[in-house]
């Protein structure tokens, strides 16, 4: 039996556990997930005990996704610009560090959307650790133009430098949402509209027409105020469970090597979501 498994604080609330072992389960792969619940002084200690215990790998939630990296053998280049981890794959005891959450973001969108980035003209809402991992994906995978609005206009550009030159040149910072109906897709990378804030939104939905794609990477709720205000005016929209799925799933095969179900993945989740 292979273990692999989550650190966080707090774990308990994690919907990964039953994902992945539904898909071990599906695939009768002898591997168990497990939550590990990390104190704050101890994440040298947890990640050490990845070699010690032979444990296969690990996902890294809030708030260790920067705090593991020192402690790793190796970080992937995703992970490195990003400069978070939310992926652990130990190989005889070389511990490389990943990040599936904006490659995962991508794949849900093109799947779930049957779109292809390079297409779309693309604004992004907020400017925080999920708009960078979304931002590095949608590059890597070509994207043409991406436009970045956060209410701290400021944020915005720091993030845009992080990047390099012909990368940035690619990022436009708006500080005027009239410019909207110039993109196709619209992006919520905020945590506007997460439970408990339901009656949040990122922007006035006097600024989506119905031709807008929109999309919203939180998933609790499923159907977020912003979603449900753009279904109402006629856009096409993408909920934020899908990118749940695929960052799991790409870890999944990090350490297995196998794809995992995303389908019953996805539904066994969804089912969850809208059962709490
Ligand atoms: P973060 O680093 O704290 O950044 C948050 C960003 O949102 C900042 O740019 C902030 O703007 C902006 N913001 C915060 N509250 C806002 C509001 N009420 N109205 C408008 N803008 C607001 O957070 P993060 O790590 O990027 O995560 C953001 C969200 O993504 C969270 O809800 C998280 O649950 C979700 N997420 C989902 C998945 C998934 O699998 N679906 C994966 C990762 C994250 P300022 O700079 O002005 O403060």
């Amino acid at each position: 039996m292979k273990i692999v498994g989550l650190f966080g604080h707090p774990v308990s609330h994690s919907l990964s556990p039953m994902m992945h072992n539904l898909a071990f389960e599906k695939m009768a792969l002898p591997y168990r997930y497990f939550a590990f619940d990390i104190n704050p002084d101890q994440v040298k200690q947890a990640v050490d005990s990845i070699r010690v215990l032979g444990i296969r790998g690990v996902n890294v939630t809030i708030p260790y996704k920067e705090t593991v990296i020192p402690f790793l053998d190796a970080v992937d280049r995703s992970a490195t610009m990003i400069g978070a981890v939310n992926t652990i794959v130990n190989d005889g005891g070389k511990l490389t560090g990943y990040n599936t959450d904006g490659q995962g973001y991508v794949m849900s969108l093109e799947e779930e959307l049957n779109v292809n980035v390079q297409d779309l003209d693309i604004v992004i809402l907020g400017a925080g650790g999920a708009a960078r991992g979304i931002i590095f994906s949608l590059l890597e995978k070509n994207a043409r133009n991406i436009a970045l609005y956060n209410r701290n206009k400021e944020r915005a550009e720091k993030l845009v430098a992080e990047f390099d030159k012909e990368q940035a040149s690619k990022i436009m910072v708006i500080h005027d949402l009239e410019q909207l109906h110039k993109y196709h897709l619209i992006i919520n990378t905020t945590p506007s509209g997460m439970y408990p804030n339901v009656n949040e939104t990122p922007i006035d939905i006097a600024y989506v027409s119905p031709s807008h794609l929109v999309s919203d990477i939180v998933y609790n709720p499923l159907m977020t105020k912003f979603l449900k205000q753009a279904q109402t005016k006629g856009a096409t929209i993408h909920h934020g469970l899908g990118m749940f799925i695929y960052q799991g799933a790409i870890a999944f095969e990090l350490w297995t090597g196998q794809k995992p179900p995303v389908q019953e993945m996805y539904k066994a989740v969804q089912t969850h979501l809208i059962k709490q």
